[in-house]
């Protein structure tokens, strides 16, 4: 089934459902960044979690970004991702793995590491970008972006994540993030039945690789509680902004020294994107070409 992002909604409006489906752009992440299986499920939550927020904000180019840094080995785990539904990310350690932890699972919360913080900037597209940091409770990411949504946003919630991961890659990955809006918010009950409704799953991707749609998903969490599911289902996809024009301009600010001495010693300058590893490569000329410039630019501003 093809990546995808499902809106609904529930109790009159008291609950906001957003269920997402992102096996093909977690496998993107995976190969790009060439990642281990347990890396690849952090940051396949990660990037998840990022399409999830992101999918109530208003305005178009409203993103979000999620950077977890933990004391365990990956580092930090990084996403971006937009209300446009494209998203990017990477792990600072790709190529960490780790045993299975005692549930006979990937072992996030130990790659991840228990000790640390999540960072959540929301650039809303109207003035300034919001940002906010809670502490990790677990490494899992999942709970700790429930506890970000609890504590900072002030919103019960429940988030589920998962990212299947077989010999061949990634076989299923998603999530589904349930919000009591504000007009619910005082109705206790309807939070503990979601609560226990949503602790009664035993997971997100076991649902998917049984063959459930996420209106399946929803129907069967939610059925009985007014569901209305939004016709629109938006594609959701791995990618990034970078171009050949944004590397030549970072080699640029490099300034005229550095650039001469990657002519004589390189014959060229080769340059990795951060975010989706693709790689760039400027030959000599392309290099002389940018210290005109910078002559240029330095006789312009005399
Ligand atoms: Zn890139």
């Amino acid at each position: 089934m093809a990546d995808q992002l499902l809106r609904a909604t529930a109790a009159d409006g008291g609950i906001r459902a957003v269920g997402l489906i992102s096996t093909q752009l977690t496998e993107e992440a995976r190969r790009r960044h060439k990642m281990s299986a347990v890396a690849t499920a952090a940051l396949g939550r990660t990037m998840s979690a990022g399409l999830l927020l992101s999918s109530s904000m208003k305005k178009a180019e409203a993103r979000i970004n999620i950077r977890i840094n933990g004391d365990g080995p990956l580092g930090v785990v990084f996403a971006d991702a937009g209300l446009d539904g494209t998203v990017r990310g990477y792990v600072t350690n790709p190529q960490v793995e780790l045993p299975p932890n005692d549930k006979g699972k990937l072992d996030v919360g130990k790659a991840v590491g228990r000790n640390g913080f999540v960072y959540v900037v929301k650039d809303t597209g109207y003035d300034y970008p919001y940002s906010s940091t809670v502490e990790l409770v677990s490494g899992e990411i999942g709970e700790d972006l429930t506890h970000y949504l609890v504590s900072s946003e002030q919103t019960p919630s429940a988030l589920l994540l998962g990212v299947f991961v077989d010999k061949t890659g990634v076989a299923a990955a998603g999530g589904l993030l349930l919000q009591v809006l504000p007009q619910a918010a005082h109705d206790v009950r309807l939070i503990e039945l979601l609560e226990s409704r949503i602790s009664a799953l035993t997971g997100f991707t076991p649902l998917l690789r049984q063959g459930k749609s996420l209106s399946g998903v929803m129907q069967d969490l939610l059925g009985d509680l007014g569901l209305e599911i939004f016709p629109e289902t938006q594609l959701v996809r791995f990618q990034c902004k970078c171009s050949f024009d944004r590397v030549l301009g970072a080699l640029k600010m490099l300034g005229e020294a550095e650039l001469k001495d990657m002519i004589v010693k390189d014959d060229g300058a080769e340059a990795t994107c951060h975010f989706c590893a693709q790689v760039y490569q400027a030959d000599s000329d392309q290099l002389a070409r940018l210290i005109d410039d910078l002559r240029a630019d330095a006789l312009s501003t005399r």
